[in-house]
């Protein structure tokens, strides 16, 4: 039979994926290196759109040129393995798909070797998870901007849609596709952690036990901060555990996992000299997380102070730091968007990918982990001033800013005082001060540097560059 498209590499994302295509119609041909996968899958989803392969050949063999596939397959050596099988089996103009999480400098290498065929690459952005890849994912693809036209009514069908829109839209040529996945989920590790400090305060210093907790993100849920992650969040603080008494969330191990995006774009932003300081400090705290032995050590021996009684426990004091929390978390966020976009801004200008801001923000309103309705506020922003170099300095969000900072600070010192660790709302706070221009010390650095190592300075009152001959005590 003749086939639309194929998908390689049929685990979670590529069987839902594939299934997903089959749906909306297309003829969807499925390979997986080792062929029981292939027929679990065609055991236990049947559909008439679907049809197994068992080799490359195979596979190749079933569509017209130009060839459609898509790569989904574990990120690293496995993609360079599956190219290595399929590239003597393509021809000029087909066109290859990576949907997997690649780093964006292989999806750049990749794309040029084979562009040497002729052969279309992309690296395409997936997000959303089983159920995302299965319904409806969010979807950022990079490549030849002529040959996305042969794709695009595929990618588009399948993604999820807001407001009747598909969240799918062609972001650039090479990896830009994959940089903006890597950033989209460098901006999730910050949010999440904004969410666990926000938690953190309600429960230790505000007293809120689980079913307040669920009730108080779900309220959340109705508002500004109305998104995928706070839906789960509520969800979670009312999900009964099935061993024990109470809720699920109080038995797992305080002790974060990761795949290593967010690290990704930490280290990215570094290269391009940009200030990701929250999703940094999201990664740091998942890695603290993960020192439980030298924690439960170190806990017996380091003094901290005793949890603030912030919060007298009636039920309107309650209320008015959980509306203090809620806002210092909409202000942090708000930082925190500003600055994983700032990054794209730095990628598109290092990368000459030309990415539109907007659009961006607007494809991650459905199908991936950090839909929210305040994405529509940064497409907004962007529609209104397309060479926006900070979000922050919009008037929407500085608004939003100006009104909520007051809380941030206010929880912030709270959460401090009782010793409970708030590394994103800290770098939040930090990155407004500084970015407001509030002195950062830099004169005294710039000092030190020109005692140690005559590394000059500049100075405030007049043009040029200086050297002084620092005086005594400095040895
Ligand atoms: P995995 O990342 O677990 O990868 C498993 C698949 O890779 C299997 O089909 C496996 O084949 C294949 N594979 C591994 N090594 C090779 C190799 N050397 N040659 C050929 N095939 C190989 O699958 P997922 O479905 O979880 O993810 C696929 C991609 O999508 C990954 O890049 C992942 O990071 C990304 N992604 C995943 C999300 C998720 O929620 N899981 C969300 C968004 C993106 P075999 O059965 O033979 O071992």
């Amino acid at each position: 039979r003749k086939t639309d498209i194929g998908i390689i590499g049929l685990a979670v994302m590529g069987r839902s994926l594939a299934l997903n295509m089959a749906d909306h119609g297309f003829q969807v041909g499925g390979y997986n290196r080792s062929k029981e996968v292939t027929e679990a899958v065609i055991k236990e989803h049947p559909h008439k759109n679907l049809i197994p392969f068992y080799t490359l050949e195979d596979l190749v063999g079933s569509q017209e040129r130009p060839r459609k596939f898509m790569m989904m397959v574990k990120a690293g050596r496995p993609v360079d393995a599956v190219i290595a099988q399929l590239e003597p089996l393509l021809e000029e103009g087909d066109i290859l798909i990576d949907g997997g999480n690649s780093f964006f400098e292989d999806t750049r290498r990749r794309t040029e070797a084979l562009g040497k065929k002729g052969i279309h690459y992309f690296g395409v952005g997936v997000s959303g998870g089983e159920k995302g890849a299965r319904f409806g994912p969010s979807i950022m693809p990079g490549g030849n901007a002529r040959a996305y036209r042969e794709v695009a009514p595929i990618l588009e069908a399948i993604a999820a849609k807001a407001q009747g829109e598909p969240c799918c839209a062609y972001m650039g040529p090479d990896g830009a596709g994959h940089y903006v996945k890597m950033v989209h989920n460098g901006i999730e590790y910050a949010d999440m952690q904004l969410i666990a400090e926000a938690y953190l305060l309600l429960k230790y210093a505000g007293g809120f036990n689980n079913q307040e907790l669920a009730e108080e993100f779900s309220k959340w849920n109705k508002g500004e901060l109305k998104s995928f992650l706070i839906g789960i969040t509520a969800g979670i603080f009312g999900e009964a555990d099935d061993f024990s008494e109470g809720q699920l969330v109080d038995y797992i191990v305080d002790s974060a996992g990761q795949k290593g995006t967010g690290r990704w774009t930490s280290l990215e932003s570094l290269k391009q000299g940009v200030n990701v300081s929250m999703i940094t400090a999201a990664c740091n705290a998942r890695i603290m997380s993960n020192r439980l032995e030298q924690r439960a050590e170190a806990k017996k021996v380091i003094p901290g102070p005793k949890i603030t009684e912030a919060v007298p426990k009636t039920d309107s004091r309650k209320e008015t730091f959980a509306n203090l929390v809620r806002e210092g978390l909409y202000a942090a966020k708000i930082v925190a968007y500003a600055q994983g976009f700032d990054l794209l801004f730095h990628a598109s200008a290092e990368y000459g990918w030309n990415l539109d801001f907007g659009r961006i923000a607007a494809i991650f309103r459905a199908g991936c982990i950090i839909q929210a309705e305040f994405l529509n506020d940064i497409t907004r922003a962007f529609e209104k001033n397309p060479k926006l170099n900070n979000l922050i300095l919009d008037e929407f969000f500085l608004d939003k800013i100006s009104r909520n900072q007051e809380s941030l600070r206010k929880v912030l010192s709270c959460g401090i005082l009782s010793g409970i660790p708030m590394p994103a709302m800290s770098q939040a706070a930090a990155y407004l001060d500084a970015f407001r221009g509030m002195p950062v010390g830099a004169n005294l650095i710039q000092a030190q540097r020109d005692c140690f190592g005559a590394h000059t300075y500049e100075r405030t009152d007049r043009e040029g560059t200086f050297h002084h001959e620092w005086g005594q005590g400095y040895e």
